[in-house]
């Protein structure tokens, strides 16, 4: 069994072109990640049926997470995006886990296509104004929660205001998705943050670095890894600390299900037992359908009751 198993994650490895690395530069005082997220919008496109300006903003805000989370510490340490807006895709919700996987959902996946005058997608206008919620939970008593007014919806922006606002940290974001009629054909990103550390002279050279980089969809597209990318914006100083796979992961299960069923209390479960036939639940974030009959559904009040 763990035999097979680990064959399996081989083979997956070795398909997979996905990966995020995590990096320091200027002796410590850049810090900075970069991530190749192809598969991971694929697959999320094909999951929830995205259209086009929905699979740009979904896919933006799972790559930047995947990048935040590179942060967290312990197996089971999750990092959670929620945006509330006003826009025609009407919130997004993003959630990436310790072990580099990210799962991710838009409340309407199918919205008309805007561009922007330079013939760009206008994610902007489709997420709308609003907050995006950071959500870290390390498993302790509370996570830590971190609210930001949307600076202009087009993701990277916000997730830029949300370091710099609620966590102090002076960050550069891009984030990529490339679409063609066919669907997503390249999507990453890369997270600059500077440390306390980091004098005039680095912010100058940075500054100057960003003016005249180029998108990081159109270095992927031209081969580049995200090592490249570091290495293009950030120079000889570059060292690599981890380089892993990242991918498009959901961990829920019916364990997980019963637990969200017991919490919604006695009296919802009561209706619900109602039905001769059971009942089925679709998880939002893989569309995975797990049915509970009457008989268990009744089950679940006992054990509700005794809460
Ligand atoms: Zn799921």
């Amino acid at each position: 069994m763990c035999s097979s198993q680990t064959a399996d994650n081989h083979v997956q490895h070795l398909l997979t072109t996905d990966k995020i690395i995590r990096a320091t530069a200027f002796d410590h005082a850049v810090r900075a990640f970069a991530c190749c997220s192809t598969q991971v919008c694929q697959e999320a496109v094909w999951l929830h049926n995205l259209s086009p300006i929905a699979a740009a903003a979904l896919g933006r805000l799972m790559t930047g997470l995947l990048m935040l989370a590179e942060d967290l510490d312990k197996p089971g340490d999750s990092l959670s995006a929620i945006v509330r807006a006003d826009g025609p895709l009407g919130g997004l919700t993003v959630v990436a886990e310790q072990n580099a996987t990210v799962r991710g959902m838009v409340q309407q996946p199918v919205v008309e296509t805007g561009h922007r005058s330079n013939g760009k997608l206008d994610v902007g206008a489709a997420v709308g104004k609003g907050t995006l919620t950071i959500i870290r939970d390390l498993q302790l008593k509370e996570p830590y929660v971190g609210r930001v007014a949307l600076v202009s919806g087009e993701i990277a922006e916000d997730l830029a205001s949300y370091l710099a606002v609620s966590e102090q940290i002076p960050s550069i974001v891009s984030l990529g998705v490339k679409m063609t009629a066919q669907g997503i054909t390249h999507a990453g990103g890369l997270m600059v943050q500077l440390m306390p550390e980091a004098d005039t002279k680095i912010v100058e050279y940075l500054e100057e670095q960003v003016r005249r980089f180029p998108e990081t969809t159109t270095l992927l597209e031209q081969g580049a890894t995200p090592e490249d990318m570091l290495r293009l914006l950030l120079g000889e100083t570059l060292q690599i600390h981890t380089e892993r796979p990242c991918a498009y992961a959901c961990p829920c299960s019916h364990e997980r299900m019963v637990k969200n069923l017991i919490a919604m209390g006695q009296t919802e479960l009561s209706q619900l037992a109602e039905d001769s036939e059971g009942i089925e639940l679709q998880c939002h974030f893989c569309s995975k359908q797990y049915h509970f009959s009457q008989r268990e559904v009744g089950q679940l009040i006992t054990v509700a009751q005794k809460r």
